[in-house]
């Protein structure tokens, strides 16, 4: 789908998955214009498909788009191409469980010119590709590394976009975190550095053994503008609520995570997305240290949770929030 300034939204097609030829001075190549979404199709029990929250992925594109001063595409539009991608590649979604059908969204400029301003035209385009099940193996706790040399998203900049611009500046601290042996990057907050804000992919999840309330508390960092609203996150802060734990959202400082760990009181970590949907924290590391989370194993509430997630995306559990869009067949 196109747009042009004074024209609109125009010239939908859905054609065979090919390059796009794009000229050198392609605006999107010089000043990073460029968002995306991520988003599943899952097979439900009685064959037909269904994507989860798809008008949540088609809210947060148009945020998404403000913030980075482009056109933005109205929900109805957004679905109705993931609709009509995931009809005709039907074939592609597996016959059932946590594999799915992975769909991209994203939106660049095409104008041609090379002064910085906004673009006057874009192209809107949905791909989509097999998805396996996260953890063909069981679930295995991630190592996460916190990075305290790069940030990713300061105050007033694009960290609550999904923007291809925060990933470019997000890869050098993933190398990083590989050459430590680490499979991910955990940011902190760009002004004291101090407050845990996200993973490079997913949103993160504290598990506090509290004996005041004789349970489970469960604590993920609030949205202060500079890190992304997960659509997973907000799920879970439901589904949490809705299994009895007391859930909510609010700051928690590297020292905190240290601390807790070391006296008991932190039982569990995970961190939530799209591609994923739970994985495990086991061990932290540092420029200055590191440690472990109760015995690095995948704990009983981050299991708990990550099932009943995935029993409503699956079809196996009813779906009370109606989260699902299904598509019939
Ligand atoms: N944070 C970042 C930086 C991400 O790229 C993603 C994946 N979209 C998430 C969090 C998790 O978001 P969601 O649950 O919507 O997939």
């Amino acid at each position: 789908i196109k747009w042009t300034a004074g024209r609109g939204w125009h010239d939908a097609e859905l054609v065979p998955y090919a390059p796009l030829s794009l000229d050198p001075a392609n605006m999107t190549l010089h000043y990073g214009q460029a968002i995306f979404e991520g988003l599943k199709a899952y097979r439900q029990p009685d064959g037909s498909v269904a994507t989860f929250r798809p008008e949540e992925n088609a809210r947060r594109f148009q945020d998404s788009a403000r913030r980075l001063a482009m056109p933005e595409l109205p929900v109805e539009t957004f679905l109705a191409a993931c609709d009509a991608l995931v009809r005709q590649d039907e074939a592609w979604v597996p016959e059932s469980g946590e594999a799915s059908l992975y769909l991209r969204p994203f939106m660049i400029a095409t104008e041609v010119g090379l002064g910085v301003r906004p673009s006057s035209e874009y192209l809107f385009v949905v791909i989509a590709s097999p998805a396996g099940a996260y953890f063909p193996g069981g679930v295995k706790p991630v190592s996460v590394w916190l990075s305290e040399e790069y940030v990713r998203a300061a105050p007033g900049g694009t960290g609550a976009a999904k923007c291809a611009g925060n990933y470019a500046g997000s890869l050098v601290a993933q190398a990083q975190a590989m050459e430590h042996g680490c499979d991910q990057v955990v940011w902190l907050d760009a002004v004291e550095r101090r407050w845990i804000e996200e993973m490079g992919g997913m949103n993160l999840y504290f598990v506090y053994k509290d004996h005041s309330v004789n349970g489970n508390r469960i604590v993920t960092p609030e949205l202060t503008g500079t890190l992304l609203p997960g659509i997973t996150r907000a799920s879970l802060l439901r589904i949490a609520a809705d299994l009895g734990y007391e859930v909510s959202e609010g700051r928690i400082s590297v020292e905190d995570w240290k601390n807790a760990a070391a006296d008991g009181s932190l039982t569990e970590v995970f961190a939530c997305g799209t591609a994923a949907v739970i994985t495990p924290v086991g061990a932290v590391k540092s420029a200055r240290g590191g440690w472990t989370v109760a015995d690095g194993e995948p704990g009983e509430v981050t299991m708990k949770l990550r099932r009943a997630l995935l029993e409503i995306q699956t079809g196996a559990a009813e779906d009370v929030h109606g989260w699902m869009h299904r598509l019939g067949r």
